[in-house]
């Protein structure tokens, strides 16, 4: 099965998501859990998720994907961050708890200067804090492109953090084919050897959901900048050995371009139309 979706807006609610991504052909999608930039939480309609659960479970869905506000920074020098990320972090996995089952991502942070050991140090910090047996939740680890002091941007990064996190059961990956590239994963030129890389330090079992995106900046620039599919560095043909290739096989893929709904149902349809059954 080809699972694929995009970012939606969760501004009119659960199951408008999940009505919004059937009409565009996805059967997954990707949220915002609060304002990406702000903090308070919208309180959560029961009935509304309820509904949103339903329509899921009888459309077959891959597992949801709620995506932690881009303010959370575990590894910032500064205690007030990081107790603000601590509290996010804590109040997004009683959110999730209504949505058993589904994965959260997060990006791992910026260590502004302390370096990286200090800030993957953090990172375990928040998650010793926060993992524990009850969650219903697995919680993803977004490879970054290492853009500024973000930890996050090699395989061995991610392998400390999991490595060092007690209740590591609950932890997996969220792989972002724009970051990747630009972090300095040539996916282009040798894309088996990227996932042999990945397997061998991470674990492809890990490995849970995509972000599938093209990228405006060149091989290894440590730049964040998204493309549409097709249009940026990556291009077609990367994207369709990445979709069809055979150790990513029934793993679900979220678009994160920059597009309105149309867009992403354009892409949708053009990704469908290249996948070989
Ligand atoms: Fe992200
Ligand atoms: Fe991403
Ligand atoms: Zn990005």
């Amino acid at each position: 099965m080809f699972y694929l979706g995009c970012h939606l807006s969760a501004s009119k609610g659960y199951l408008h998501m999940g009505k919004e991504a059937l009409s565009i052909g996805a059967n997954t999608f990707q949220f915002f859990t609060r304002n990406p930039r702000g903090s308070k939480a919208k309180r959560l309609d029961e009935k509304d998720v309820a509904a949103l659960l339903t329509l899921t479970a009888a459309n077959g869905f891959a597992p949801l994907l709620a995506h932690a506000p881009y303010t959370l920074n575990p590894c910032s020098a500064d205690q007030k961050v990081r107790d603000f990320a601590h509290m996010v972090m804590a109040d997004d996995m009683e959110i999730m708890g209504n949505l058993p089952g589904n994965y959260y991502t997060f990006h791992p942070g910026s260590h502004v200067g302390q370096g990286i050991e200090a800030g993957l140090e953090l990172v375990v910090d928040l998650l010793n804090q926060v993992l524990g047996p009850q969650l219903t939740t697995t919680v993803l680890l977004e490879t970054m492109s290492g853009k500024g002091s973000e930890v996050g941007s090699t395989f061995e990064e991610l392998r400390f953090i999991i490595d060092n996190t007690d209740h590591s059961d609950k932890l997996g990956v969220c792989l972002d084919t724009c970051h990747i590239y630009s972090a300095g994963y040539d996916i282009i030129n040798d894309l088996d050897g990227v996932l042999d890389q990945f397997n061998s330090i991470v674990g492809l079992d890990r490995l849970k959901a995509i972000h599938l995106n093209d990228s405006l900046t060149p091989f290894a620039t440590h730049k964040d900048r998204h493309a549409k599919i097709g249009e940026g560095t990556l291009g077609m043909e990367t994207i369709v050995n990445f979709i069809n290739h055979p150790r990513l096989r029934g793993l679900p893929f979220y678009l994160e371009t920059p597009n309105d709904v149309q867009g992403y149902a354009a892409e949708i349809k053009l990704l469908r139309s290249a996948y070989r059954q």
